[in-house]
């Protein structure tokens, strides 16, 4: 809400349009009964938030956890909307979650469990309504069951009704490295504003997940010099750049991210604390001296406590809030070029939507049909979120922010 406040300032946002977008168009909140493998049934809750549908059917992920809250689940329906308004997709914004440990549930109690959270929300979700995609802790798999459950209630095949499934389902094609494909994107057209060649430009990126990754390997056959990643573990620095493909077979191999540059068989604790090649915390990385620097793992990892420490010229915000709003002010001053989440990430949502539209459509893209799509928004995004932040002498946030809100007031007719 602080953030919608600071955008509808400068945008100078009719009030009534302002208040509209305080609160969410619909909440559900759903108990699902579920039969376990012991013959009891436990009752789980579930939430979805359908925050705006100016632009489209509301679309966002559903969220499996133990901490889920529908304040959680409101905010994030909130910031989806922002995002896909962002990069300008024809999709309003939603979020969903179930309060569970999905790791304590069977195969067969995780299937009833997903079955029974679309018996509740089914009469408003549809490819035409509100399209729910994954998120924490659910899968292809899951959204596949989901699918399946929604047909069997509507008595017709909707396969746009949910995105994120597997290619053999209705899946699309570059959908798993699309979240740091377009972060490359972003990357690349940063790089061009701030006179940065790739060999010349190193980069830290903070979470070896599914986002940091293959942000890493893209960034590195492009020429740049990935020299510092980290997991939860702890991560690896080194100076003269590390090789990605490298650094996923030590980990598929069980070994920790530091034997890289020993090349051998060391546990983290024999590497160096010092010199061009060493082991450093996830608080170290974050600090290091880079152009670039991906936070890609957990939200508010840059804070009060640090903000004033970081080195990195640049930020691309592949993780969600990973940058709290105070932390934003204090990089702001020291003049450092946040490309934020709701632009850097959207990769993701982006083919999301892609996956939704071959759908409709009755189409399958190829790869490069995919990318070449993605491309396009992502770049024309970024550029005309630059264009805003020197129009209004804000920064990139704010200035996504305003374009996105933008976007969604055109649409609302009072
Ligand atoms: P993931 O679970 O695949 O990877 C997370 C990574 O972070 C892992 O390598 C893990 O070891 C590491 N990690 C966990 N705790 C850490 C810590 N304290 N310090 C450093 N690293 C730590 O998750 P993901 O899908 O790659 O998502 C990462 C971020 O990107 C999240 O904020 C997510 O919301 C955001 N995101 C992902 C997608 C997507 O399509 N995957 C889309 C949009 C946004």
């Amino acid at each position: 809400m602080a953030q919608l406040e600071k955008a509808a300032k400068i945008m100078d946002l009719d009030k009534n349009i302002h208040d509209v977008l305080r609160t969410p168009d619909r909440i559900l909140t759903v108990s699902i009964p579920v039969k376990m493998d012991s013959g009891e049934t436990k009752v789980f809750t579930g939430y979805r938030s359908q925050f705006n549908d100016s632009l489209g059917p509301y679309k966002g992920g559903i969220r499996y956890h133990w901490d889920v809250t529908l304040d959680e689940v409101k905010a994030l329906s909130f910031w989806m909307m922002v995002k896909c308004a962002t990069v300008n997709i024809p999709m309003g914004g939603g979020k969903g979650g179930i309060i569970v440990n999905p790791k304590e549930l069977s195969e067969g109690e995780l299937e009833r469990l997903s079955r029974g959270y679309v018996q509740k929300i089914w009469r408003y979700i549809g490819s035409d309504k509100d399209v729910p995609a994954p998120d924490v802790y659910t899968t292809p798999q899951i959204m596949g069951w989901m699918r399946d459950e929604y047909e069997k209630l509507v008595g017709h095949e909707d396969p746009g009704v949910i995105t994120g499934k597997t290619i053999e389902d209705g899946g699309s094609e570059a959908r798993s490295y699309s979240t740091a494909q377009g972060g490359v994107y972003c990357t690349i057209e940063l790089a061009k504003k701030m006179n940065l060649k790739p060999e010349e430009t190193t980069v830290a990126i903070q979470g070896y997940g599914n986002a940091g990754s293959y942000m890493a390997k893209i960034l590195h056959k492009l020429g740049y010099k990935i020299v510092a990643v980290s997991d939860s573990k702890g991560g690896v620095y080194k100076e003269d750049g590390l090789d990605p493909e490298r650094v996923d077979e030590l980990k598929k191999a069980g070994g920790m991210l530091g034997c890289y540059c020993l090349g051998g068989v060391c546990s983290i604790e024999e590497m160096p604390n010092e010199g061009p090649c060493r082991h450093v915390t996830n608080e170290q990385l974050l600090e290091l001296p880079v152009d670039i620097l991906v936070p890609a793992a957990l939200e508010n990892q840059i804070t009060v406590h640090n903000a004033d420490k970081i080195q990195a010229k640049t930020i691309v915000e592949l993780a969600n809030g990973p940058t709290t709003p105070q932390a934003d002010e204090i990089l702001k001053d020291k003049g450092i070029t946040i490309v934020p989440d709701v632009l850097a990430n959207a990769g993701g949502v982006t083919v999301s939507y892609f996956e939704w539209d071959q759908n409709v459509k009755g189409e399958h893209w190829t790869e490069e049909d995919v990318l070449q799509k993605l491309e396009k928004i992502m770049v024309d995004s970024f550029n005309e979120v630059w264009d805003t932040k020197e129009k209004y002498k804000i920064d990139m946030r704010t200035a996504a922010f305003v374009k996105a809100i933008e976007r969604v007031a055109n649409k609302i007719n009072l």
